[in-house]
């Protein structure tokens, strides 16, 4: 970490990890982003660690090792601090944040236009940065047997197909940038890395992710220093995996090991691997709910180069805000050269299309607010 930016940040009494245990994670608002564990370990404090999605001390000798820098404190997406200045240095004044355009678009890629969650644009905007050799380095959410996700950084464009698709529930983003100096050498040699903080990583993550990898970038703090574009996905909810697919198997008799697809159309769908269709009623998941979603004001992801997301776009596309000009630069590319294909609006009806769109994510995000309120 350099000291510019953090040092001239600090309070008087630094907050460190017992406060964040308090205020975010004894208080259920962790999101399991990773985050102060891939800070933390990454520079070999050896403090802690994550125990099935919640961050916690090793050990009780650990406790010492902490020098209560307080740099997982401030990264931390659940605290307050930093948004001011996050919203001022990217310019955001609302719910929505800001955004220089917005499109849907899809894939022309035939096997992303399959396997893809929606437009497959995610997936084709990462496979686009490694052919243009724009990055080194993706971090994506792979899934295991039973459907479970499993963030990973990738190094290979054809690992792309191995992550395409949703899988709702958390996988942790940034966790895996605790090893990024334990790279094994052979994938090194591999990828031709000579210089492990010259690496280029894409990153792809819920709005609460991607809002703690803001921080870290600016506060100039390793390992995000080698995150290079922030690619957000619109997120609703999210579930702790074990409820969802405990009620899915009571709902549906499917266990999550036979899952092909899941997806969210006001209801929850399922398409089994033997292409059998399930549909849930999307209540019948409250309990699945994760509680740290109860208290997101996020939708389409503020801190982000480029956010996408179904909601908004035609069946097979994928809508995307985009917020950076290096986010418009890869977008525009793309487009330029046939990678992604936008959904064509009459020009004299482009104004009130995107008024309309940016409309409905204002009023998901009421809504949310709205079922936060009620709730307490
Ligand atoms: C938990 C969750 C909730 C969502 N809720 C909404 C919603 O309410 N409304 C809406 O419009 N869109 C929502 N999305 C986004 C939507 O499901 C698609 O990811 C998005 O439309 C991009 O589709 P695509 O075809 O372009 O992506 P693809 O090309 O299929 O790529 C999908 C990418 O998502 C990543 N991914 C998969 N699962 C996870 C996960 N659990 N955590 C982090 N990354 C993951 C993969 O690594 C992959 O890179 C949600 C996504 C997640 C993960
Ligand atoms: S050493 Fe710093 S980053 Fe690690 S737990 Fe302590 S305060 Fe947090
Ligand atoms: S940084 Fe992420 S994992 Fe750590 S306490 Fe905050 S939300 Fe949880
Ligand atoms: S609803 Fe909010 S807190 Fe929950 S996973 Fe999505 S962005 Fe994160």
């Amino acid at each position: 970490m350099t000291e510019t930016g953090f040092q001239k940040l600090k309070q008087n009494k630094v907050k460190s990890f017992e406060d964040l245990k308090d205020e975010v994670i004894n208080n259920n608002k962790c999101c399991a982003c990773g985050a102060c564990i891939a800070y933390c370990e990454s520079q070999n404090f050896n403090v802690i660690e994550m125990n099935r999605y919640t961050p916690e001390f090793k050990s009780e000798k650990s406790v010492d090792n902490c020098t209560k820098c307080g740099v997982c404190y401030y990264i931390c997406p659940q605290t307050d601090i930093l948004i001011k200045e996050l919203n001022d240095t990217y310019c955001i004044e609302d719910k929505i944040g800001r955004i220089t355009k917005i499109l849907a678009a899809k894939t022309t890629n035939n096997i992303l236009e399959k396997i893809g969650q929606d437009g497959g644009v995610v997936s084709a905007i990462l496979a686009h940065l490694f052919e243009k050799h724009k990055i080194d380095a993706a971090i994506v959410s792979e899934f295991s047997d039973n459907f479970k996700p499993v963030p990973k950084i990738i190094f290979d464009k054809e690992d792309l197909f191995k992550s395409a698709g949703t899988r709702y529930s958390i996988s942790p983003q940034i966790f895996p940038l605790k090893n990024l100096y334990n790279i094994p050498q052979n994938i090194l040699n591999k990828n031709e890395i000579f210089d492990i903080d010259q690496l280029r990583i894409a990153f792809i993550g819920t709005p609460c992710q991607c809002r703690a990898v803001r921080k870290m970038k600016f506060l100039l703090v390793k390992p995000a220093h080698v995150i290079k574009y922030i690619i957000g996905l619109f997120c609703f909810e999210n579930f702790t995996y074990t409820e969802l697919y405990d009620i899915l198997k009571i709902e549906t008799n499917v266990e999550p090991t036979n899952i092909k697809k899941t997806w969210i159309k006001k209801n929850f769908f399922i398409q089994t691997k033997d292409n059998k269709k399930f549909e849930i009623n999307i209540k019948t998941l409250n309990p699945a709910v994760r509680s740290n979603c109860h208290e997101c004001d996020e939708f389409t992801g503020r801190f982000t180069d480029i956010s996408v997301g179904a909601s908004g776009a035609p069946e097979g596309y994928s809508m995307l805000l985009i917020r950076t000009e290096k986010g418009e630069k890869v977008v525009n590319n793309m487009l330029s050269k046939g990678i992604i294909e936008q959904l064509i609006v009459p020009s004299n009806r482009t104004i009130e299309w995107k008024n309309k769109k940016l409309e409905w994510y204002n009023k998901l995000i009421s809504l949310k607010i709205e079922n936060q309120i009620n709730s307490n």
